[in-house]
């Protein structure tokens, strides 16, 4: 029998991310009352940490994880909760496998030979050349709009990079920042992206870039202190199925009968899963043709565990890059101090749907493979090892976020934003700075909660 009970409330906010939790309580701190209804057992959505360690006192992460210099938001937010950051292990050469044998080299571009090392040079300065025409709060604006929205950065490549493995590296790079194969993604699509990140380079790099800094204790913590500071108006195991609304009121019924009344609700959920709930009256064509065109990354992050970073005595800093894949992207992922030692691994795109088809004996036996080819046979016995499958997690259903492909944000991407009477959206996907990376979640929580505040009045 569904229980049938009823809650009233100024604001409801779908989804316990550090979207929703943001705009929570910037609501609550705007003197409004709110009730967040999060599906999962636990708040954090696509970060979650995940303990190691020999008495498990030390914390990986499964989902988002580093921190930029320029994500003043997150870095804001981790120092207002007290939360201390360490930089991501970088110390050493980096490796690469190409064609059966594996290279040494040092910055964020492998050795790839001259000309394909200058293309990729030449490549990365034109993207990020293009992006800066891109106002990322109105894409479809940017003069080359429609051009770089009928095309995909597959096609975009295949015109503008000659050599094989100048080809290679640029799809590697693609997939380490969207978790998607290039033919699936528009330019106009990739332009915005790199532009609310800054550049290419910034989206790729250790040092000043995406990947420069972690958080002690892991990236959870932002959303739990988030949710700590809500107490009892986050409810757990609340999974929102229907929406009914009307100008004023509108009630947001949960799978479990509970009914929640509100003057205003905030979808903090990646646009796929938020075109996924019921409302009573239908959205408007543009914002349904909008959720249906978005298309969520595949990542499947893995991590090995051995007693010691063992690859540091070696000289080697843990990160690599295997043109023969599945896994293409590696970084020392171990704790601050470096015990327990812990290589992650991304499988992305094309490979994490692939070795989805798989066991997860036999995808891990291929991940280690890959390990071992580049750190050793030491590396092929880890003490534990740990996988999370994003898109098997019916509550995120992909990451690390949501993209377009050719000809939705021309089309659809009015409708990412805009407000539908008492109905507003958040969640990294629309946010206008860092797109995709929890800094823009916040963001997106931030601008959410401004707007039904000033609706509210
Ligand atoms: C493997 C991986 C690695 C990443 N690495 C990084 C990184 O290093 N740095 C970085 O900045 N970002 C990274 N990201 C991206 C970052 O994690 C996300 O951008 C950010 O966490 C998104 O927050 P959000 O609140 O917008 O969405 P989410 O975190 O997805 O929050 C949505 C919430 O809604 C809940 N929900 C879903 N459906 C319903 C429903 N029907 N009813 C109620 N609740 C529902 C979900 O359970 C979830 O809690 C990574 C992501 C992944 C998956």
């Amino acid at each position: 029998m569904s229980d049938t009970k009823r809650l009233e409330t100024d604001v409801v906010v779908v989804g316990a991310g550090l979207a929703g939790l943001t705009a929570a309580r910037e609501l609550v701190r705007g003197g409004h009352d709110a009730i967040v209804l999060e599906a999962r057992e636990r708040v954090g959505g696509r970060t979650l940490n995940e303990a190691v360690g020999p008495a498990f006192e030390q914390v990986v992460e499964l989902g988002g994880e580093w921190l930029a210099p320029t994500q003043h938001r997150a870095l804001a937010l981790a120092a207002e909760l007290g939360l201390e950051t360490f930089p991501t292990y970088s110390t050493g050469a980096n490796l690469l496998e190409r064609d059966g044998s594996i290279h040494r080299y040092s910055g964020t571009i492998p050795s790839l030979g001259l000309l394909p090392l200058a293309e990729v040079g030449i490549a990365m300065a034109r993207l990020n050349r293009l992006a800066r025409g891109i106002d990322t709060a109105a894409p479809w604006t940017a003069r080359i709009a429609p051009r770089a929205d009928e095309q995909t950065v597959a096609s975009w490549i295949r015109r503008n990079v000659r050599t094989r493995v100048a080809r290679e590296a640029m799809r590697i790079a693609v997939e380490a920042v969207w978790a998607a194969d290039p033919a699936d993604v528009s330019l106009l699509h990739a332009l915005f992206y790199i532009r609310s990140g800054g550049s290419f380079e910034r989206l790729l790099d250790t040092e000043g870039g995406a990947q420069q800094d972690r958080i002690v204790g892991g990236s959870q913590l932002l959303a739990l202190g988030l949710a700590q500071q809500l107490g009892e108006r986050v409810r757990l195991g609340a999974v929102a199925e229907r929406i009914e609304h009307s100008a004023q009121l509108l009630d947001v019924i949960a799978a479990d009968g509970l009914r929640v009344r509100a003057r205003r609700v905030i979808v903090a959920l990646p646009p796929t899963l938020a075109g996924r709930l019921r409302y009573e009256p239908a959205l408007p064509a543009v914002r349904d043709g909008l959720t249906q065109r978005m298309a969520m990354g595949a990542v499947v992050k893995c991590m090995a565990i051995y007693d010691e970073p063992f690859w540091r005595a070696d000289g080697l800093s843990g990160h690599a890059t295997s043109l023969a894949g599945p896994a293409a992207i590696f970084y020392d992922n171990s704790p601050p101090g470096g015990s327990p030692g812990v290589l992650l691994a991304f499988l992305e795109g094309r490979a994490a749907r692939a070795t989805l088809r798989l066991s997860a004996a036999a995808r891990e036996a291929l991940v280690l493979d890959g390990i071992a080819r580049l750190f050793g046979p030491r590396a092929r016995t880890p003490q534990r090892y740990v996988e999370q499958a994003w898109s098997d997690e019916p509550f995120s259903g992909g990451g690390y976020a949501g993209y377009f492909p050719p000809g939705a944000w021309t089309d659809h991407g009015p409708a990412l934003r805009a407000a539908i009477g008492p109905l507003h959206w958040a969640g990294t996907e629309t946010a206008t700075v860092w797109n995709g990376y929890m800094d823009g979640a916040i963001q997106s929580g931030q601008r959410a909660a401004r707007e039904v505040a000033d609706a509210l009045g």
